[in-house]
């Protein structure tokens, strides 16, 4: 029995739904911004080519100025100095196996409502198992905090007062513990990188980043519409451009949800 045509018809039917997970890219869309002495990346930007004018008249088309790490983007390990030497670890070579995969929504709104600064801990991590059972093997673990609602605004997304970035993020421990002993294949996040605003005071800084890349997993960052989300059940599309030796994409991410 063919499964092919049966997945069609229940996106046709609507018993699998689509959500789109991926933050529209505009010249608005929130980019990193690190302090001094470190290089930024640039904003999205379109450069008109022709516009069915002088320059082209039956067409329209543009060239695109991006980041890597623009919008909704995966990281791949070769992004940060402890995944440098992995092999096949630029954003070209993720096997195409884990670009469809499982995902589990974890759901930790109500508490990044009450701080901006909130970090995931192991043990939130085994409390959700507990009820909703293991993270999935080879799957995608996707850490709802509510910040997608300010992804139209760069200020209000990074957050940032004098000391600096205040956005949610994930404990040292938890970090070493999703890297090194969870089955995942990666993590999802909403804000603009997978590390807390603080993670830069933390020891080590940018836990997410040193370990989770470190360990040949992967970050997707700015993601959106993850309430839409069950729990557990979901499938992911991930679709980094194929950018050789690139550390990361803009990346559209899409779930198949059963209805
Ligand atoms: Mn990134």
């Amino acid at each position: 029995m063919p499964v092919l045509p049966n997945v069609l018809s229940a996106l046709a039917d609507g018993s699998v739904e689509i959500v789109d997970l991926t933050a529209p890219l505009s010249e608005t869309t929130p980019v990193l911004q690190l302090p001094p002495p470190f290089a930024n990346t640039i904003p999205f930007r379109l450069e008109e080519i022709s516009r069915y004018d002088d320059r082209g008249p039956g067409w329209y088309w543009n060239d695109i100025h991006t980041g890597e790490h623009t919008g909704t983007h995966l990281d791949a390990p070769i992004h940060w100095v402890t995944g440098k030497d992995r092999e096949g670890a630029d954003v070209s070579q993720v096997a195409l196996r884990k670009l469809i995969a499982p995902a589990v929504v974890l759901d930790f709104s109500d508490e990044v409502g009450k701080s901006p600064d909130f970090l995931l801990e192991i043990d939130h991590v085994r409390a959700w198992t507990r009820e909703h059972g293991d993270l999935p093997d080879g799957g995608w673990l996707l850490y709802r905090t509510g910040w997608d609602t300010r992804s139209h605004d760069q200020a209000q997304f990074l957050n940032a007062d004098e000391t600096g970035p205040h956005t949610p993020g994930i404990s040292v421990e938890c970090a070493t513990w999703l890297a090194d002993e969870a089955p995942v294949i990666g993590l999802g996040v909403e804000t603009v990188g997978t590390d807390a605003g603080t993670a830069h005071s933390f020891d080590p800084a940018f836990p997410c980043h040193t370990f989770v890349l470190g360990a040949g997993k992967y970050g997707l960052t700015q993601l959106q519409n993850l309430a839409q989300l069950p729990p557990t059940g979901a499938v992911l599309l991930t679709a980094p451009l194929p950018i050789v030796g690139g550390s990361g994409s803009p990346t559209r991410v899409l779930a198949l949800v059963e209805r």
